[in-house]
């Protein structure tokens, strides 16, 4: 009789539930009986699409319906509210399973080296998105006191941010915000939000789609510079170059699939020029870009760490150029910014799983096309990457598929070696979970918790609000615990 090849996918954002639906595709192709479990620390699945995704993206969380339907007839087991590394060792379940993938993706900010980042008033952005996206573990209150607000970063997660802080809050309220959320966007007292780049308007990594709708913001004007358009080859209609010819290919590959290149360079000068052209309609907040504005320190009105660093009172910059070889260099200009908040948006960062490979300068598992690597780059048997952490925190959703798809077909290439040892049923792991008291989540829980959020969002008639998140942990937990553990 042939053993099933049992397999833990850790982590069930867009990675992980690719990686579990290919390989249960792959493997039934190739003939081989398959269980896969899928691990989730937080008690709902769907990682950054439910706690990353800007709450005014319905769009994009459409992506869940398909996520959803992998997951729906049980083949792939979702485990949630277990994390592995504290809950199970990583040990624990390589005795459990033949191999482990993990996806467990990028959740905290990038570090960055600027000083007077410990003010008050200074953020990053992981933390405010993980706020207003009604993450667990984050505090429930965010200070929101500041009229003047500056946002360091040009990529996607830098706009969203912006927006959020900017847009008028009863333009959220269709949106599935939690209520302390909503709360706290009503009370900000914010005029003007200002988005600043270290490089030229060409050298934007937004994508179109999510520069043009900062312009349909209602009740909120755009306010560009001139001479952030007057620098030679900076000038927007020089976006194809700069996009596409100027980034060497290391930077080029950082940046990743936010990076503009050819026709979306093109689009997105398109959209910066005709903002240039707009009249101000002297709205309530603005929305201003700026570019070549290099972030030398935050100012504020105290000295020293914790209660003595004192609040945010303004930031310096260095102003930057080209400087003719693809990169930028200061100009030797400082301007100051009175601003009384800084939230950093430079980049998110993977943190380790306990004795788990990692590689802290990239912040990923080290990996050979997902195959997991030790300290002298030997795979290590068993363990597999995926997602972000295999290859960082860059690119949409939708990449993360041809990830899983590289990542699986190195594991079915191990399959024959990785099955011939024996392993427990799929009970098992139930047993095990439920002897360390484990409060664990399955599907027919999320079931359970995703109609009670969309029964709230109804309480709102004409709203049409899609669902009202449920935020704490404890709650969420009970909630889907209402559902006996099935299969
Ligand atoms: C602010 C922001 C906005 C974005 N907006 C968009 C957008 O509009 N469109 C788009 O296409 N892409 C967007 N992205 C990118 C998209 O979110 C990522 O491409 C994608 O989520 C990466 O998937 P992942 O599965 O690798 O990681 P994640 O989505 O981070 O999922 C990882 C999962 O692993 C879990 N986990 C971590 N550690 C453990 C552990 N030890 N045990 C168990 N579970 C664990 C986490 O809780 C999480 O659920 C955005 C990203 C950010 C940060």
């Amino acid at each position: 009789m042939t053993r099933p090849f049992r397999v833990a996918v850790v982590g069930a954002g867009p990675a992980g539930i690719y990686a579990g639906n290919i390989l249960r595709t792959r493997a039934g192709e190739a003939g081989i009986e398959v269980q896969i479990d899928l691990f989730e620390s937080l008690p709902s699945p769907y990682g950054l699409i439910r706690y990353g995704v800007a709450p005014d993206h319905p769009r994009i969380k459409g992506i869940v319906t398909s996520l959803h339907d992998m997951l729906a007839d049980g083949a792939v087991r979702l485990l949630g509210n277990v994390e592995i590394g504290a809950d199970i060792t990583v040990d624990e379940l390589q005795e459990l399973y033949h191999a482990v993938v993990f996806a467990t993706g990028a959740q905290v900010d990038r570090h960055f080296d600027l000083p007077g980042l410990e003010k008050h008033g200074s953020f990053g952005a992981a933390d405010f998105v993980s706020w207003y996206d009604g993450h667990p573990d984050v505090p429930r209150e965010w200070p929101l006191n500041a009229r003047q607000i500056a946002v360091l970063g040009n990529g996607n997660v830098a706009l969203d941010v912006a927006r959020v802080l900017a847009k008028h809050p009863v333009d959220l309220l269709t949106t599935d915000i939690p209520e302390n959320v909503y709360a706290g966007l009503a009370a900000s007292p914010v005029t003007d939000v200002h988005v600043f780049g270290r490089r030229g308007p060409h050298d934007i990594k937004f994508t179109p789609i999510e520069l043009r709708e900062l312009g349909e913001v209602p009740g909120v004007d755009i306010v560009l510079y001139d001479e952030d358009f007057e620098n030679g080859s900076t000038a927007v209609g020089g976006a194809d170059k700069g996009a596409g010819g100027r980034a060497g290919a290391g930077e080029a590959a950082a940046n990743g699939a936010r990076r503009a290149v050819g026709n979306q360079a093109k689009v997105m000068a398109r959209i910066l020029q005709s903002w240039r052209e707009r009249e101000s309609t002297d709205a309530p907040r603005r929305l201003h870009l700026h570019f070549w504005h290099r972030p030398v320190e935050i100012l504020g009105d105290g000295d020293g760490d914790g209660e003595g660093a004192g609040r945010v009172t303004a930031i310096r910059f260095e102003r930057t150029e080209p400087d003719g070889a693809g990169g930028i260099r200061g100009t030797g200009e400082f301007v100051d910014y009175g601003v009384q908040a800084v939230y950093r948006a430079i980049g998110y960062r993977g943190t380790p799983v306990r004795d788990v490979p990692f590689d802290e300068a990239a912040g990923v598992i080290p990996n050979d096309g997902g195959r997991v690597l030790d300290e002298n780059g030997a795979a290590v048997p068993r363990l597999y990457a995926t997602g972000w952490i295999k290859r960082g925190p860059v690119g949409l959703i939708g990449h993360t598929k041809g990830d899983a798809a590289e990542t699986v077909e190195k594991l079915l290439e191990d399959h024959a070696s990785l099955s011939a040892a024996e392993r427990p049923d799929e009970d098992a792991v139930i047993a095990f979970l439920r002897s360390r008291g484990v409060r664990f989540t399955t599907w027919d829980g999320w079931l359970a918790l995703d109609e009670h959020e969309r029964a709230l969002g109804e309480e709102f008639p004409g709203m049409q609000r899609e669902r009202i998140k449920v935020v704490s942990r404890d709650e969420q937990v009970a909630i889907s615990n209402r559902e006996v553990v099935a299969r």
